[in-house]
């Protein structure tokens, strides 16, 4: 390859630019078009984009043989172009997105986020190339393109992806190729769960119950309905493809992830390493919260201990977290200095179990009990964790008139009762 990373024209604030594809090069000029030139559909398109400011449009190089006339693929370049300036934005927001696959694409173009930022460690920012263009059929296109960075003056490959363009009037939409790449895949549907696998067999008992317990999650959380979609893939690596992720540095050596969105009453999960530990209660406590709440007003810590409460961490229930933590917490009873300290009382293989958790799981017994699971809503979305916790603490004290001078006696009151 020959000067990968090369400089990358810049375009100025509210102007629209087009590639010059006679050139095709790294060092193409590209040249102002005329709004009043372009077709209705690319207009009504480019106006949304008058947000666009130091965009990093996509570099052809040369190598790059693409099977279009001239105008087809100007407008192709320009659409592409036009997805990726609009990824600071919600993904359901843009313009060149396919609406019909929007959960599958959200879930892609998260991962192309923060692609042209630089590697960290590096200084230089990443810049977007157009690898492949193949035709599908009549009026769909497979769309590759890299993101390479420079270290001193080696070439790093930073990340690589597959989008699906449609043709729509005289321009194009992308989606993910998820849909194309497990279309012989087998399917389960279980109420308002689906399942698409392929060389696995779902455990029937193991779904139930974990569809069971979302929906007792959902009535807690007062949710309207909502489908899920599971893409039970063998490892992580067939989870990434599947996707139409074909590389990212930041995976590499990475195993049993889950790539997952939230879009269109829609929650998908492209899960990789599928195996029976996937259906984790504590994981879904966050899911199915997290698909109903903003996530902005979550408080995390208290996020973590209704998860240990209503879903027990790394395999063990609730009953057996308290156990663990009560052999641990032993005599020392100043719950206070207990609760700022938050030790980490995990055992080897369970990576980390937190004191505070369980304390706030204690009090959130209590707020239910007392309250109901509102209040202890408005106790989860009392904000983002503060240092001090004086978020926490202001919220206790209005919901159940618990603050730092009554904290130690109420846990101790708890924590007998829980024994
Ligand atoms: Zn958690």
């Amino acid at each position: 390859m020959n000067d990968p990373v090369g400089p990358v024209p810049d375009r100025s604030p509210g102007q629209v630019w087009l590639p010059d594809l006679s050139i095709n090069s790294v060092s193409s000029s590209y040249k102002a078009i005329p709004m009043f030139k372009l077709p209705p559909f690319l207009c009504m398109l480019l106006y949304s984009l008058s947000g666009w400011t130091q965009i990093q449009p996509v570099v052809i190089p040369t190598s790059v043989r693409i099977p279009m006339d001239s105008l087809q693929k100007q407008q192709l370049i320009r659409c592409l172009d036009g997805l990726l300036s609009q990824l600071s934005g919600a993904n359901k927001d843009n313009v060149f997105v396919q609406p019909d696959y929007l959960p599958e694409t959200s879930d892609l173009l998260d991962e192309v986020k923060g692609m042209g930022d630089s590697i960290p460690g590096m200084k230089v920012p990443c810049h977007c190339y157009l690898t492949n263009v193949n035709q599908l059929d009549s009026g769909e296109y497979l769309v590759q393109f890299s993101y390479l960075g420079l270290h001193d003056s080696t070439p790093v490959l930073r990340a690589s992806f597959k989008l699906v363009a449609h043709r729509v009037g005289e321009g194009y939409i992308f989606s993910s190729p998820l849909k194309r790449n497990t279309v012989g895949w087998a399917t389960g549907q279980y109420a308002d769960f689906t399942f698409h696998y392929s060389n696995y067999t779902l455990d029937e008992t193991v779904i139930r119950n974990y569809i069971g317990k979302a929906h007792e999650f959902d009535a807690k959380l007062n949710a309207a309905a909502y489908r899920t979609e599971f893409y039970c893939c063998g490892s992580f690596q067939e989870a990434l493809e599947a996707l139409g992720v074909d590389y990212k540095l930041e995976y590499n050596g990475v195993s049993g992830e889950s790539l997952t969105a939230h879009e269109k009453q829609t929650s998908l999960y492209v899960v990789g390493g599928y195996r029976n530990t996937t259906f984790d209660f504590h994981d879904l406590w966050h899911d199915r919260l997290h698909a109903v709440v903003p996530v902005s007003t979550i408080n995390r810590p208290i996020d973590e201990a209704c998860a240990y409460l209503y879903g027990g961490s790394w395999g063990l229930t609730w009953e057996e977290v308290f156990r663990q933590f009560k052999s641990y917490i032993g005599d020392n009873r100043d719950w206070l200095t207990a609760f700022n300290e938050n030790r980490n009382f995990a055992q080897p293989k369970q990576n980390h179990l937190f004191v505070s958790y369980v304390i706030t799981a204690l009090l959130i017994k209590k707020i239910e009990k007392e309250k109901g699971f509102p209040a202890v809503l408005q106790f989860l979305t009392c904000g983002k964790y503060q240092k001090d916790n004086e978020n926490y603490f202001q919220a206790l004290d209005r919901i159940i008139g618990v603050n730092r001078s009554n904290f130690s006696a109420t846990i101790e009151t708890l924590f007998e009762a829980q024994r």
